[in-house]
């Protein structure tokens, strides 16, 4: 059943076993996870970055910007968190996906660019924070 509100919890580690209905929002690792809106009980990671998501915390409530686009899940599920509400948006056809994708990207590459001050290729300008934060965020994945 598709939820419409979601609580947050700020953790340090995200728990094994994830509740429904819960954001788990970590600092040090400067990642959100929860369980898919629709309870499809898919995990979803939101990495927060410049490039990726955003958290805003309110002192109340949380919302992470851009919207949530679950494209590798059967239930393709696309939802905003605002202020711990989820608001539901359209599923995407393949074709808004692809181009979702490539303004992602590209908001990457110039996101990287500018932070190196070069044009170089987003796998060659990585910043050493950005990696030593990405393996950490792997190794507390188990990926
Ligand atoms: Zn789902």
């Amino acid at each position: 059943m598709r939820r419409t509100s979601i609580e947050h919890e700020f953790v340090e580690y995200v728990p094994s076993e994830l509740a429904e209905g819960i954001l788990y929002v970590s600092i040090p690792y400067a990642t959100a996870v929860h369980r898919c809106a629709c309870g499809c009980g898919n995990k979803v990671v939101t990495p927060i970055t410049p490039a990726d998501w955003q958290l805003l915390f309110d002192g109340d409530t949380v919302s992470l910007a851009p919207s949530i686009g679950n494209w590798g899940f059967p239930c393709r599920s696309h939802y905003w968190i605002k202020r711990d509400v989820v608001r539901w948006s359209d599923a995407w056809s393949d074709e808004q996906v692809a181009a979702g994708r490539q303004r992602d990207d590209r908001g990457r590459e110039a996101y990287f660019a500018q932070r190196e001050g070069t044009k170089a290729g987003l796998a060659a300008s990585v910043s050493r924070p950005v990696r030593h934060r990405l393996n950490r965020l792997r190794r507390w994945l188990g990926l």
